[in-house]
């Protein structure tokens, strides 16, 4: 399977090779800042599964363990495109809402659901975590 997406302006694209590794939904502060909305939703992909065209512009943020979380993002559109960890080494977290095929999206956990906005209501058949294992 082939899987496409790109930012707003198109100016970054990516092509996705296998299977989705996770698929979940962050509804940390930071994220809703990043995202101007209630949360981001996410996917994993290793690495090696995935070919980025263009050039990203990189916000180095911190999560609240002090651990540095690269934000990268189209730098002509603002797109929030891809975050990734140097803690979790080989993988790659996709914004998923740059997707161009979002149908193939089932996301699988919560995080961070103690700052989720009062109006959001959570499937409680998801697992939800209130903070975050990083
Ligand atoms: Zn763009
Ligand atoms: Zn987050």
């Amino acid at each position: 399977m082939t899987i496409t997406g790109q930012c707003l302006c198109g100016k970054v694209s990516y092509k996705i090779e296998g299977e989705l590794q996770m698929s979940g939904v962050c509804h940390c502060k930071n994220c809703q800042r990043q995202a101007g909305s209630a949360f981001s939703v996410l996917f994993a992909v290793g690495d090696d599964q995935i070919e980025i065209d263009g050039d990203l512009t990189t916000y180095d943020d911190h999560s609240d363990s002090g651990n540095v979380v690269h934000r990268h993002f189209c730098g002509t559109c603002g797109s929030p495109v891809k975050t990734s960890l140097p803690i979790q080494p080989g993988q790659t977290f996709i914004k998923a809402g740059t997707l161009d095929d979002t149908s193939i999206l089932e996301p699988q956990i919560h995080f961070w659901t103690g700052s989720a906005q009062n109006w959001v209501h959570i499937d409680e058949n998801v697992p939800q975590m209130t903070g975050n294992p990083g």
